[in-house]
Formats: C-alpha cells, sequence, structure tokens
C-alpha cells in the first residue's frame, strides 16, 4: 500500500489579476511531496499570473496559499523564499554583466549555511556554469542561461520549486537538455510545479496535470490521462 504524500503546496480559489483585470477567477491546485506537475494552457491563460501570485509577486484578491502547512497568502516574496519557496521566472531572469558564480551566490541570499558545499552540487549538475564560472552570465547561451536561472533558484535549497516556461525559446535538443535536468531534480525529490507551453514534453515526466483556460482550471487528473484525454490532445497536442 503506498502511503498518502502531504502537499507541501495548496492553492485555493486564488482570485488575482492587474487592477481591475482580474485573470484568476478561483483557481484551486494542490502538489504533493515529490511530485512534478504540470500546468498546461494557452497563450494568455493565467499561468503566469498563478506562479507570481502564489511566490507573492503579485497580491491576490481572494482565497489562500498554504506552504508546508503555513499560510503564505499574505507574506512577502522574501519570506516565501526562507520558507523554501523558489521560482525560475519566465525569461531566464539572470544578472548579465555579473559572473555566473556571483549569480550563483545571489541565489542564496536567503539561505546562506552552506553556499559553498551548494556551489559544488551545482558545479556537479551543470558542469558547463563550472567550467564558465568566471564568465559573465550575458555571455552564455540561451540554454545555458536557463540551467544557471534554474541553478541559482536551487541554491536557495527549496522545498518547492516553480517553474515558469524553461524551454521558451530554447532550440529542440536544448529543451530536451531542460527537460532531463527538470526529470533529475524530480529524482532527488524536490516537488516541481512546471509551468509550460510545451505541454507534450511536460505531460510525459510529470505524475499529475492542470489545464488552466483563461484564468480557471478546466481539466485535472494523472498526466498519463490527461495525455489521452481528447481535448487535451486536440488543443494542445496538436494531434
Ligand atoms: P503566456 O504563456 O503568454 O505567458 P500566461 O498563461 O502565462 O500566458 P498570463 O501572462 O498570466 O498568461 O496572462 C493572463 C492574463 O492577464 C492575460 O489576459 C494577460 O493579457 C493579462 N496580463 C498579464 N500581465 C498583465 C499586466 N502586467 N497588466 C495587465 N494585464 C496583464
Amino acid at each position: 500500500m503506498s502511503a498518502i504524500k502531504k502537499n507541501v503546496l495548496e492553492v485555493e480559489n486564488l482570485v488575482a489579476g492587474y487592477g481591475r483585470i482580474e485573470a484568476l477567477h478561483g483557481v484551486s491546485l494542490t502538489l504533493a511531496q515529490g511530485e512534478l506537475v504540470a500546468l498546461v494552457g494557452a497563450n494568455g491563460a493565467g499561468k503566469t499570473t498563478l506562479l507570481r501570485t502564489i511566490s507573492g509577486l503579485l497580491p491576490c484578491k481572494s482565497g489562500q496559499v498554504k506552504l508546508l502547512d503555513g499560510d503564505i497568502t499574505n507574506s512577502s516574496p522574501d519570506y516565501r523564499v526562507q520558507q523554501g519557496l523558489a521560482q525560475v521566472l519566465e525569461g531566464r531572469q539572470v544578472f548579465g554583466p555579473l559572473s555566473i558564480q556571483d549569480n550563483l551566490r545571489l541565489g542564496a541570499y536567503a539561505n546562506r549555511e552552506g553556499t559553498d558545499e551548494r556551489l559544488q552540487q551545482m558545479y556537479e549538475l551543470f558542469p558547463v556554469l563550472h567550467e564558465k564560472k568566471h564568465l559573465a552570465a550575458g555571455t552564455l547561451s540561451g540554454g545555458q542561461q536557463q540551467m544557471l536561472a534554474i541553478a541559482r533558484a536551487l541554491m536557495s535549497k527549496p522545498r518547492v520549486l516553480l517553474l515558469d516556461e524553461p524551454s521558451m525559446g530554447l532550440a529542440p535538443l536544448l529543451v530536451r537538455e531542460v527537460f532531463r535536468v527538470i526529470q533529475r531534480l524530480k529524482d532527488q525529490g524536490i516537488p516541481i510545479l512546471l509551468v509550460e507551453q510545451n505541454a507534450r514534453a511536460a505531460l510525459a515526466i510529470a505524475d499529475r496535470g492542470y489545464v488552466l483556460e483563461t484564468g480557471k482550471i478546466t481539466l485535472s487528473g494523472k498526466a498519463a490521462d490527461l495525455t489521452n484525454d481528447e481535448r487535451v490532445r486536440s488543443a494542445y497536442l496538436g494531434l
């Protein structure tokens, strides 16, 4: 009998948006210990808005966000990072003029304990970052910058990781590399909420998935079941 896994993230009835524009109309989802959950949806569905509201970069109008049993609905983004939440923003926001090593050290600002050990782990996971550690981050290719953005988030020793479109704008070979890295993080037991337009690749490595359409969850379930769902196949998998 498999043990029931505890939720590390619970979003309940979340309503959020920009000024008077409501982009999320009561979204609920959960992420359990060790799970990889994919959130798929078309352009403008509200995926980024949901991640930004979970990480506190956008305030919510109503609803609740719980991280590891603590209510963080109205907490500052910094507090959420300290509590173990890390987000890799859309568009790989690395600090171009700073060295790769300094970018990584910045990722540990909320949790400096064991920074050097953590750096070594990142260099093992991403050898290319080790080779180039003294170079400016801006000199890296798009795929390498995505690896750096993920590694920087991991420097805070997250207990929950939010990834926003990590494969966006990358050549197919690099897309595969990014998904391999995500699979390895999952194998290490890090719970991940993955937002992707590449629904096929995301559902292939996810345990469960949610479909977000114009600010509402319209479908959810095991990733394999979603992949076989006619609506998902025609709308998101191009089948
Ligand atoms: P994409 O894949 O294109 O990033 P998404 O699913 O992440 O799409 P969001 O970026 O969350 O979608 O956008 C959800 C809705 O909120 C859209 O209607 C969008 O136009 C609107 N929106 C997003 N950012 C802003 C903003 N800064 N100000 C006003 N409206 C915004």
